[in-house]
């Protein structure tokens, strides 16, 4: 393709777009077909020849779209926004034709500078403290440009590591770091993203997973307690993920409180996740929900969830940018520039050496609307939220979940998580409308997102009529006691089921595929003892608290070293992984081994005050889960 064409196929591209964003409430928001759909209509090889590009634009109408789920559709109310606008579409656009790799300052000056400085423009937006700007006098921080949110939580829990260490390795010198790794413990919220969980995996770290409150807010005393447990067994506390709207109904943890609390353990790193409300924060209104920020060392908020810009685009803002790249820096001399020292190099922010121009799109769609466009839309979504919140209000037979502060409502029929799950396969199945569920205090809720760019309060009441609608039928149906006649046929229904399951991609599996929280554990059927603690080389089991545990450590990949002996029960430690949903078994005898394949946290290493006789003085609710919990029983 020369640039003749380019520009004739690049107009007709803008033409395809527009008008697919135009009438896209003529198709369905899911689409309806199987996996494996789309092997059967294409090649198995890749063309020998070139072939024509109208030829090629007809497969996308054709071939693709129809396995496309429409996520710009104004039905498609799931997850959180999808963020689009032809300004953004236009910058990457640029930044595509530009092409450039922005690795260091050196590899494309303007790459670098202009992500720096939007960075800062979106920080003030936001009103983040001055030291997480790069370009604020005597700042030690600053932003960047990351993939998602998952990998903004990856990499400031690879920053907190490394400092971690770097202490302890300071107090033992002559204690290997692995040896030193094995003792430190994240913490988080159930509610949290499941990235926390992968970030910990990957950093081969454990993670204890607290109980929020009946609001969904993780609170500063749960992990206070948490954390002074964990100190007294050895353990060493050096990293906390909070998340200021959850994933699964929008929650705030307290950040205010759980700050002060950590002031309490210095060093610890305090992360703030808010992929999604981070956005809103740009409204003066809403700048009350960002109150404990003072106390984060790092922030998160993805402007291609809620403020316009596509996908690639998550902003990461540090306090301390030294002790996010002294975990992430390797300089071979082939990157190395003549302005190394006075300039940022990105590649040490993050995973990837390559880059690309994402700071275009943001500067362009930050310039287009103007701070004030981006704080009407917010708002105009939070008044349609607020609109939906009002209808399902007025029908009796429905409740409220949630605490409706932004774009997100949680709402439920009256009756049973079945009846609620029914609701919503129907209504997916349907192709109408597409909304996910979640769980919020181990009920299983409905979402309804306001998300379409131009979404408008007719669309918002026709969502609520299909809502509406369907209820009828199926509350009917109920009444009639015919129920159990769908429930069989759905059974029989393979092809239904398997869509119904499709439209429900699951991102984060707790939150997309509420069976996990129901039904997942009980088919474990443990009894947790308490967390191990050690003594030399014997491990120790602590005796089971009488108190309900609600909490749970995620280890990391132990499920590689789960030894299958489900008879030895005696002496194991059992841990659920919210994920995989999986069990895993650490026999005592394996971890007496000494072969070095235990994740367990004992072994030769005492770094705390650990002694075999000790029990916690006071038994919180945040140590390991037992059996017994609502989420562990299947109903
Ligand atoms: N954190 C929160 C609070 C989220 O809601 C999500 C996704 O919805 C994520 C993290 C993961 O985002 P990403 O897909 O950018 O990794």
């Amino acid at each position: 393709m020369d640039s003749t064409e380019f520009r004739k196929r690049g107009m007709e591209m803008v033409e395809y777009i527009c008008t697919y964003l135009e009438t896209l409430n003529e198709r369905r928001v899911t689409p309806s077909v199987e996996p494996g759909y789309l092997r059967h209509l294409l090649p198995s090889e890749a063309p020998q020849e070139p072939e024509d590009w109208d030829q090629i634009m007809s497969d996308v109408e054709d071939k693709i779209m129809p396995g496309v789920t429409h996520w710009q559709h104004p039905r498609f109310h799931a997850y959180f926004p999808a963020g689009n606008s032809f300004p953004s579409i236009l910058g990457d656009m640029l930044g595509d034709g530009i092409g450039c790799i922005g690795f260091s300052w050196a590899a494309s000056p303007a790459c670098t500078e202009l992500e720096t400085i939007v960075l800062d423009w979106l920080g003030k937006a936001i009103g983040l403290p001055d030291h997480f700007l790069a370009l604020k006098e005597g700042s030690t921080g600053g932003g960047v440009i990351q993939t998602s949110a998952s990998e903004c939580v990856l990499v400031t829990m690879l920053a907190a590591r490394a400092q971690a260490l770097k202490r302890l390795k300071a107090q033992h010198p002559f204690v290997e770091e692995g040896h030193l790794l094995c003792k430190l413990m994240a913490y988080c919220s159930k509610e949290a993203h499941s990235c926390v969980e992968k970030a910990a995996m990957i950093c081969f770290v454990k993670l204890r997973i607290l109980e929020p409150d009946e609001n969904a807010s993780l609170r500063g005393q749960t992990i206070y307690e948490a954390m002074e447990e964990d100190e007294l067994q050895g353990l060493v506390p050096f990293f906390v993920s909070t998340t200021l709207g959850t994933t699964g109904s929008c929650a705030f943890d307290n950040l205010p409180e759980i700050g002060k609390q950590l002031q309490k353990f210095p060093g610890v790193w305090l992360h703030v996740d808010a992929a999604y409300a981070g956005n809103s924060f740009i409204c003066p209104e809403l700048k009350p929900l960002l109150k404990g920020i003072e106390y984060a060392d790092s922030f998160n908020t993805n402007p291609n969830k809620w403020l316009l810009t596509n996908f690639d685009c998550s902003t990461l803002w540090v306090r301390d940018r030294i002790r996010l790249t002294s975990a992430l820096v390797v300089d071979p001399l082939y990157l190395k520039h003549g302005y190394s020292d006075a300039a940022i190099d990105y590649r040490h922010w993050g995973v990837p050496l390559s880059r690309r121009f994402r700071s275009l799109k943001l500067w362009f769609v930050l310039r287009s609307y103007g701070i004030s466009g981006l704080q009407h839309y917010i708002r105009h979504h939070i008044k349609l939220a607020k609109r939906f919140e009002e209808l399902v209000l007025k029908d009796k037979r429905f409740e409220i979940c949630n605490q409706v502060k932004l774009g997100l409502v949680c709402f439920r029929l009256k009756g049973s998580d079945k009846l609620n799950e029914k609701l919503l396969s129907i209504i997916n199945e349907s192709g109408k409308l597409h909304m996910v569920p979640a769980s919020v205090n181990d009920r299983y809720i409905i979402r309804f997102c306001a998300v379409a760019q131009n979404a408008t309060a007719e669309d918002i009441d026709y969502a609520w009529d299909i809502i509406v609608d369907f209820s009828n039928e199926l509350l009917e149906k109920e009444q009639h006691d015919e129920l159990s006649d769908i429930i069989n046929r759905k059974k029989q229904d393979t092809l239904a089921q398997k869509r119904s399951f499709f439209v429900r991609m699951v991102s984060d599996p707790k939150i997309y595929n509420p069976a996990i929280n129901k039904a997942g554990t009980p088919k474990l059927s443990m009894e947790l003892p308490s967390p191990v603690v050690s003594r030399g080389n014997a491990p120790i089991i602590r005796t089971q608290s009488s108190v309900d545990h609600n909490s749970w450590i995620s280890w990391p990949l132990a499920f590689l070293f789960n030894s299958g002996n489900n008879e030895d029960k005696g002496n194991n430690v059992s841990l659920r992984f919210r994920h995989l949903d999986t069990n895993v078994r650490h026999s005592s005898s394996r971890r007496n081994s000494g072969a070095g394949s235990s994740p367990s946290p004992e072994n030769e290493l005492e770094l705390g005050n650990v002694q075999q006789e000790q029990k916690s003085p006071r038994r919180s609710p945040m140590v390991m889960r037992k059996a017994s919990s609502t989420r562990d029983n299947p109903n």
